[in-house]
C-alpha cells in the first residue's frame, strides 16, 4: 500500500493509536464503528447547542480520525477506495438518487 493521500493520514492515526494503547484488533471492529457514531453525535449536539463552529469541526475531525483508525484495522487501501468512490460519484447524474429532500 502506497503512503499517499488518505493512506498517509491513516498510517499517522494508526501509529498514534498504537502508541496510546488503542487496539485495532478485529474483535474491536464493532466498538470502533460505534465510536464513529459517538463523534458524529457530539458534533450534532455541539451544533444544536450553538457551540462555536470550530468545536463542531473538532468533533467531525474526531470522527475522521476514528474512521481512519478503523480503515487501518480493516487493512484496506483507503486512498485507492477514496479515488474509486470519487470517480463513481463524479459519474453519477445531478442529484443522483434524490426525489424528495436531500
Ligand atoms: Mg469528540
Amino acid at each position: 500500500m502506497e503512503a499517499v493521500g488518505l493512506n498517509r493520514k491513516m498510517m499517522e492515526v494508526r501509529e498514534m493509536a498504537d502508541a496510546k494503547g488503542f487496539s485495532a484488533r478485529e474483535e474491536r471492529v464493532w466498538e470502533m464503528l460505534a465510536l464513529i457514531h459517538t463523534e458524529v453525535s457530539e458534533a450534532t449536539d455541539a451544533y444544536k447547542k450553538g457551540a462555536v463552529l470550530e468545536k463542531v469541526g473538532e468533533e467531525l475531525i474526531d470522527a475522521i480520525i476514528r474512521i481512519l483508525h478503523l480503515l487501518s484495522a480493516l487493512g484496506v487501501d483507503a486512498e485507492e477506495l477514496y479515488q474509486k468512490k470519487m470517480a463513481k460519484n463524479r459519474a453519477r447524474p445531478y442529484r443522483y438518487g434524490t426525489v424528495r429532500g436531500g
